[in-house]
């Protein structure tokens, strides 16, 4: 960054910084009988409060400083959501280290390749991990020791790693007088690394400050809209993105927090929700699929719930009607990524679409939404040139803002900016009053006979089939037009529907051109670690399709 120039009249407030700390503090000061109730991996309910997990956190801080970990160095976590995971947020980032949340659900050598790359000196990790932890010890170059969540009674009688130490014994050793450190806000604060579908992942490191203005941003009543009157529950995992942020941005609304453990089966969610009264969750379409289903199944509605944020993939208008429709659930359909903090956009009405019918109100909820302050976005077309917007035109989508990657971390891939924006891979639309619609990721996006072809509208004209539970749509090589669209279809249990009716079915609803050139029906489709369709996989499986047009 240049340095900027400095004003002969500066401001004369306080300049505290702006640091991860002090979000725990204020809700342990201010919101501190506030509930957070955890699902344990041990098999029962934990609850406290926001003033206990600040106690707790300190303890951590003392301990993790005890163990030699100074400001800087990165702590590892292999965790569900949990208020032993919570406690680590803030205890490491608290103290000046660096959070690096890895994802469980990487293959073990991809989690002992970034715990290498990020330099990890020690792993906070969940029982259920124990064996993955297991498999990896000896190749974590770095790492000093592994910390097991749990108390004395479940550790392990043996282990095949030599520093295995008990998370509840460290706990119960320190005292919780710590003061936060204060320092810098651009100190960096919390690891993530992109899910690296091509080539090795990268790491995005966050900022004090950029965590801090993003769980701001992030809780307005355009976007997430939390209050101290809500109960939330992030369904999202802590190891994807900082489950979007809400672990800082529920604490620094007082609301209570439930968090669901490893249990994310459509019973358990449900039992949940009604169990605490949660009023509002956040998840990736496939887990809301599992709870629909869970309570179309068993005939039942929620009692409390009232909101809901879809994200990580485009929300199939399906499955919006469904929770508006059939459950009164209301669906904030948002738009981010790991090198956004995550959340670049949601969707939410402004007062003159109140006037708009279902449908008018409909078409707008289903775009990924209007801009958060703080995110600024453009489409540009191949040349970089910006592009008018009107709803239609669709190009390349740039961002940038304060929560927005500058680098990667290591400088990995270069400099990724062009003339200070960042581009996000998507391919958007932008309508007149800024609500952007994703087309597809550029990598994902169909050419055909020179005219690309976005395979999100396809899969949901798909969906809204009754006989089709999910659709994945793909490019497939073809002599004539380079690419062709093929639809990848799971049929809903005891459901029929036929490649010629699922064709038909289109009709009147795309270009002509747009529509598959053939459709196949399997059992499942691929999914990653973070609940999103590998359609890369996809296209190595039906790499060698014949489709009938050719
Ligand atoms: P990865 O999928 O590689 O783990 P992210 O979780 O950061 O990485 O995913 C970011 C990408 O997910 C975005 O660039 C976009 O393509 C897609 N995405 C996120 N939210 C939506 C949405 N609401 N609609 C469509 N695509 C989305």
């Amino acid at each position: 960054m240049p340095s900027l120039p400095m004003s002969p009249l500066m401001g004369q407030m306080m300049s505290q910084p702006l640091l991860i700390s002090n979000i725990l503090e204020f809700a342990a000061r201010h919101y501190g009988a506030s509930e957070i109730v955890s699902r344990r991996v041990e098999g029962d309910m934990h609850r406290y409060t926001y003033r206990e997990c600040h106690q707790r956190a300190r303890r951590l801080a003392n301990a993790l400083h005890g163990l030699g970990v100074r400001m800087g160095d990165r702590v590892a976590t292999l965790a569900w959501n949990g208020y032993r995971h919570l406690e680590a947020y803030y205890a490491v980032s608290g103290s000046g280290a660096v959070l690096h949340t890895i994802n469980p659900r990487l293959h073990p050598e991809q989690v002992a390749y970034i715990m290498n790359h990020a330099e990890d000196q020690y792993l906070l990790l969940d029982l259920t991990f124990l064996p993955v932890a297991e498999a990896i010890a000896a190749h974590c170059k770095t790492t000093k020791g592994f910390i097991l969540m749990c108390d004395r009674a479940r550790m392990p009688a043996e282990s095949k790693i030599p520093n295995l130490l008990c998370y509840e014994d460290l706990i119960n050793s320190h005292s919780d007088d710590y003061s936060w450190p204060q320092f810098d806000e651009n100190a960096a604060a919390t690891l993530c690394y992109t899910s690296g579908t091509t080539g090795n992942p990268k790491g995005a490191l966050y900022s004090h400050r950029s965590t801090v203005l993003h769980a701001y941003g992030s809780a307005m009543p355009n976007a997430l809209n939390v209050s101290s009157r809500d109960t939330v529950m992030p369904v999202v995992p802590m190891f994807h993105v900082n489950a979007w942020g809400l672990p800082y941005s529920v604490p620094l609304s007082g609301a209570k927090l439930v968090f669901p453990g490893a249990a994310l089966d459509g019973k358990s969610v449900y039992e949940l929700f009604e169990n605490e009264g949660v009023t509002f969750s956040a998840g990736v379409p496939t887990v809301w699929l599992g709870l629909i289903n869970y309570a179309k199944q068993n005939n039942l509605k929620f009692s409390t719930f009232r909101r809901t944020v879809i994200g990580g993939s485009a929300c199939p208008p399906a499955m919006m009607n469904t929770l508006i429709d059939d459950f009164g659930v209301e669906v904030v359909h948002a738009w981010g990524m790991t090198e956004m903090s995550p959340l670049g956009t949601t969707c939410t009405l402004m007062s003159k679409h109140l006037e708009l019918d279902r449908d008018g109100q409909r078409k707008i909820l289903q775009k990924q939404g209007h801009a958060v302050y703080g995110v600024d976005m453009k489409i540009v077309d191949d040349d970089g040139k910006e592009l008018p917007w009107d709803g239609v035109g669709y190009g390349h989508l740039l961002v940038r803002g304060p929560w927005i990657i500058a680098k990667y971390y290591k400088e990995e891939g270069g400099d990724v900016l062009q003339d200070g924006w960042f581009p996000t891979g998507d391919v958007a639309t932008i309508d007149p009053d800024g609500y952007m619609q994703i087309t597809d990721r550029s990598k994902d996006v169909i050419k055909s006979g020179g005219e690309w072809i976005g395979t999100i509208d396809l899969e949901n004209i798909a969906m809204a089939h009754p006989a089709v539970l999910q659709a994945a749509c793909i490019g497939v090589a073809h002599p004539k037009w380079d690419e062709r669209p093929l639809l990848v279809v799971v049929l809903r249990p005891g459901q029929q529907v036929s490649r010629e009716e699922l064709l038909l079915f289109f009709d009147g609803k795309i270009a002509k051109w747009w529509l598959p050139d053939d459709v196949v029906f399997t059992d499942a489709l691929p999914v990653g670690g973070t609940g999103k369709i590998q359609k890369n996989k996809l296209r190595d499986q039906y790499k060698e399709h014949k489709l009938p047009t050719i």
